[in-house]
């Protein structure tokens, strides 16, 4: 685990000009200040110095983006727009992320701390990829014709839900932006989208491309700044039709209070305590390199972290032992530097969580096999960290981490593991890993979770609907489900 020295005096060109200048909302088509004049800094998570400088947002902003969305949504061209024509610009902004590839990798890098290697494979071309699956969509949303007795004519239509908020979370900020605005605009709502503080860069990169791409004004509308007036603001706004969060179960709960004002529509993609399950027919270097992949990609930062590691008695040691190794063999760093294979975690107050989630289960009886501790003294940096010793009690064994941090647990029977992994009050996702085709079936028609993995971890596509069970949300992402959440359904019946 070496930590490389950070190399921030060396910004790339384009990262050095565009933090040289602080950053603005985009309302209504126009880049402006907030309307109080407020900004926040951003900070580097590799240094913890502050990067810039971003216009805050708060109710007065939101009030003029929701007034321009509504606009831009009863009167503006976006309604009367072909869905050909709007499915044009989707694949237009597609086309202008791609030549702006180097950029979004670097910005969502240096703002986030995860590795630009990383950023420039995964974040960046599944951002791109979802935006022309969702681009495709949008001449496909159809409704469909009834027979009903007499003579009648019945069809539906499916019409978007209006003017939409989205609030999003720092741990992928551009692919979550992509998650979001691409249905949206797909099933032709409007938007007032907020970052997380954390990470507001990426999508002031985006809202410039939007705008050169030449969606009407009002559209697409940026509101940056802080949960509890901005993002608190657009889940209670009386004239926003949906609400699309991703984030906490915490604030999730949140979010649904503030929405019974005019009942807008909520959609919810919340925490986890993925269960990663490890038989001991499985293809056991695999299974290590996976379940190492499942809990350290994004430092951990990810809603479907394989945290609790169940490995079959027999392979216990060699399993955790495993991926201890693996642990150890990674390079720390700041994520701009190209060796880097585990960058910072995002704030101090996320590295002041993970340490103390870390300190509580050492405190109540687990062992580190690897990590435990904060790396260097300069930065949000933590080793990447095996428990074992654990007990399903242990607030390491309940609670979400995000950081890379796993607890790993021996099991004796195919039937208590189930019983087990579903002790929990989330369900997002679970991995399983046998070489036997009967038990894979089985175990993942019984774990109570939106996705499951077999024989592999976090794979992810456009087309797969992705969401949660029971606490880990409401509703679906990607896929064809998600234009439900994005139209309403109407019913027409002529009498002939
Ligand atoms: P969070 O508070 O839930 O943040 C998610 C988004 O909600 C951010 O844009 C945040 O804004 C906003 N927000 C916060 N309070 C709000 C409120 N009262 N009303 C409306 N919006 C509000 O998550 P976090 O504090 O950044 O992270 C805490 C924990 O959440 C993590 O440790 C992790 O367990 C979980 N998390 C889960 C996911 C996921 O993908 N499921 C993603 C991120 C975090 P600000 O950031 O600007 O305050
Ligand atoms: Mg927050």
């Amino acid at each position: 685990m070496a930590l490389l020295e950070p190399q921030v005096s060396a910004l790339p060109p384009f990262a050095q000009k565009f933090v040289s200048q602080s950053k603005q909302l985009f309302i209504d088509g126009k880049f402006v200040d907030a309307v109080s004049g407020k900004t926040f800094p951003v900070f580097n998570p590799a240094t913890g110095d502050v990067l810039v400088h971003v216009a805050e947002g708060d109710v007065a902003d939101v009030d003029l983006a929701v007034k321009a969305a509504r606009r831009a949504f009863e009167s503006g061209p976006w309604r009367s727009m072909s869905p050909s024509e709007r499915s044009r610009l989707l694949y237009k902004l597609a086309d202008k992320m791609e030549e702006h590839a180097e950029e979004l990798a670097t910005l969502e890098s240096l703002d986030n701390g995860k590795p630009i290697s990383v950023a420039r494979v995964a974040d960046v071309p599944m951002s791109i990829d979802n935006l022309r699956y969702m681009a495709g969509w949008a001449t496909k949303i159809t409704g469909e014709t009834y027979t009903i007795p007499g003579d009648f004519h019945s069809y539906s239509r499916r019409e978007p839900i209006g003017v939409v908020g989205q609030i999003i979370p720092w741990n992928f900020p551009l692919l979550m932006f992509i998650w979001k605005i691409g249905p949206a605009l797909a099933a032709g709502c409007t938007i007032v989208m907020k970052p997380a503080e954390q990470t507001p860069l990426s999508a002031t990169l985006m809202a410039e491309l939007i705008a050169e791409v030449g969606f009407p004004a009002g559209v697409f509308n940026l509101i940056q700044g802080y949960g509890e007036t901005t993002g608190a603001r657009i889940a209670a706004h009386p004239d926003i039709d949906k609400v699309a969060f991703t984030g906490s179960t915490e604030v999730g709960k949140m979010i649904v209070k503030a929405a019974t004002g005019n009942l807008k529509k909520v959609t919810l993609e919340l925490g986890g305590k993925s269960p990663n399950i490890i038989f001991a027919d499985a293809d056991i270097d695999a299974a290590i390199a996976g379940a190492a992949g499942a809990i350290f990609f994004n430092s951990g930062q990810v809603c479907t972290a394989g945290s609790r590691l169940f490995v079959e008695r027999s392979v216990f040691d060699r399993v955790t032992q495993g991926v201890a190794a693996a642990a150890k063999a990674m390079t720390v760093g700041a994520g701009l530097d190209q060796r880097t294979e585990i960058g910072p975690l995002v704030s101090d107050e996320q590295l002041n969580r993970v340490t103390g989630y870390i300190d509580s289960g050492i405190s109540e009886g687990a062992r580190a096999l690897s990590g435990g501790v904060r790396k260097g003294d300069k930065g949000y940096f933590v080793e990447p960290t095996v428990l074992v010793d654990t007990k399903p009690d242990m607030k390491i064994m309940r609670e979400e981490i995000f950081g890379p941090v796993v607890a790993a647990t021996p099991f004796d029977s195919a039937d208590d593991i189930l019983k087990t992994a579903n002790d929990t009050v989330y369900g997002l996702a679970a991995g399983v890993w046998t070489t036997n085709v009967s038990k894979a079936h089985t175990i993942a028609a019984g774990l109570r979770a939106g996705t499951v993995w077999v024989n592999t971890y976090n794979t992810f596509d456009p087309s797969l609907p992705f969401g949660g069970f029971r606490q880990s949300g409401w509703g679906r992402e990607n896929g064809k489900n998600v234009l439900d959440c994005y139209t309403e359904t109407k019913s027409v019946v002529i009498k002939l």
